[in-house]
């Protein structure tokens, strides 16, 4: 990265997160003159990985990169090189471990069952008891989430595996939610543990901050720099602005503050090699407070870029939590109010011509990496030519 001097720039971005990153480096390679600007004191936005003896800490939030989309694939690996690994949870009920997603280890861990065929048989005898009590009620449709899980997958696998993690999550009860939150609960009758199942999937060696610092390289970068309380200078200094941060915070929330669910992690060094023998393990019983327990060290299967053991570990206790405004931003909630209160925005952001609005924040959507890399490299594509 460079040191920003105080000429003329075709593009300022705000924000060095993905869509920051990629946005400045095509814009970039396309000749352009660009520095970008972040409030935080680290490059990387939610993706950033800090180095505590050897281990690559998610610092907000366990990030695993899976995609289709062989374009934005090929883009990464540019940039970094992927090591295998897979993300296949663990969860944690009362002490019983179960693989994640529900699969065939799951189901004989749950009832003994061996071949596809017994665990079908079980699940939809599980599936007909709950449909049936609940028309014994009179009863036709879920009226709640609870209803919901247990017709789509009976009631031994939504008390022990759902129930208690869904609580947690929205601070509710399964009774009180509403149905449509689970849609559908996919059920796998072979044994396969791997939870996104995308083509491509794996984690950049060297964690996230490398990555994007690479993709950074020679471009001017400025950090513990807020745009938004000094947005004249910094207008001045650019023909271009693209603006990765909150779209409401823009309009210094004019017409109200965008929602979020919120995430509190607690991070600790442990002086033992391993903790939980995987990256994530899920507690779903509703006593444990936590949602999961993250052991960093396993994305990069315990040892450093020399391929040495580690003999240490960090593990990441997270809690789902309520926000209010001036918490960091995590998950966008796209209910009917804050749709609507988005389009208002969106709206305003249209008549701001110098600037262009991406990302998580500037979007008010819930992006995958791959998904926020190809919009960056769509909305540059069109920016630029
Ligand atoms: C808990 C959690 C887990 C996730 N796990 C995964 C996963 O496993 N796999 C996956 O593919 N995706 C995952 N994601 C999604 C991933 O984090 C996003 O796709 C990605 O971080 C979005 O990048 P961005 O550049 O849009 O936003 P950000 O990374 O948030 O970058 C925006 C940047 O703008 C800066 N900024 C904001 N306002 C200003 C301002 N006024 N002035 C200067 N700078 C400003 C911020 O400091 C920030 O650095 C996860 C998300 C969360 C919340």
């Amino acid at each position: 990265m460079k040191k920003m001097n105080n000429e003329k720039y075709d593009y300022l971005i705000v924000g060095a997160g993905l869509y920051g990153a990629v946005f400045a480096r095509q814009a970039v390679n396309s000749g352009k003159n660009v520095c970008v600007i972040d409030k935080r004191a680290h490059i990387a936005g939610n993706v950033y990985t800090r180095t505590v003896e050897g281990i690559h800490v998610h610092e907000y939030g366990a990030h695993i990169f899976h995609t289709n989309n062989k374009k934005v694939w090929d883009y990464v690996n540019g940039f970094a090189e992927f090591n295998r690994f897979t993300n296949s949870p663990v969860a944690n009920y009362k002490g019983e471990l179960y693989s994640l997603p529900f699969n065939m280890y799951t189901f004989n861990k749950m009832w003994g069952v061996v071949t596809p065929e017994e665990a079908a048989a079980k699940i939809e005898e599980q599936k007909k008891d709950a449909i049936e009590a609940m028309n014994a009620e009179g009863v036709t449709e879920p009226r709640n989430l609870e209803e919901q899980a247990i017709t789509l997958v009976g009631k031994d696998i939504f008390e022990k595996l759902v129930k208690g993690y869904t609580e947690k999550q929205w601070g509710r009860k399964c009774s009180e939610l509403p149905a449509f939150i689970i849609k559908r609960l996919p059920v796998r009758l072979t044994f396969d543990n791997n939870y996104f199942n995308a083509l491509y999937q794996g984690i950049p060696i060297g964690g996230y901050t490398k990555l994007v610092n690479n993709m950074l390289e020679g471009i001017p970068v400025q950090l513990g720099t807020d745009y938004l309380s000094d947005k004249e200078k910094w207008d001045s200094m650019a023909d271009r602005v693209v603006y990765t941060g909150p779209i409401d915070a823009y309009f210094g929330y004019e017409k109200g503050y965008l929602e979020y669910r919120s995430v509190r992690f607690e991070t600790e060094l442990l002086d033992q090699p391993n903790f939980q023998g995987n990256a994530a393990v899920n507690y779903t019983d509703s006593e444990t407070p936590w949602t999961r327990i993250i052991e960093h060290k396993w994305f990069e299967f315990g040892k450093d870029e020399n391929g040495n053991e580690l003999p240490k570990t960090v593990i990441s206790k997270e809690y789902s939590s309520e926000w209010k405004p001036g918490d960091e931003p995590y998950y966008p909630v796209n209910d009917a109010k804050n749709s609507a209160l988005y389009t208002e925005y969106r709206n305003m952001a249209e008549k701001e011509k110098k600037v262009l609005f991406g990302g998580r924040l500037g979007e008010y959507k819930y992006y995958d990496m791959d998904q926020v890399i190809a919009t960056a490299l769509e909305a540059a594509e069109k920016e630029l030519g």
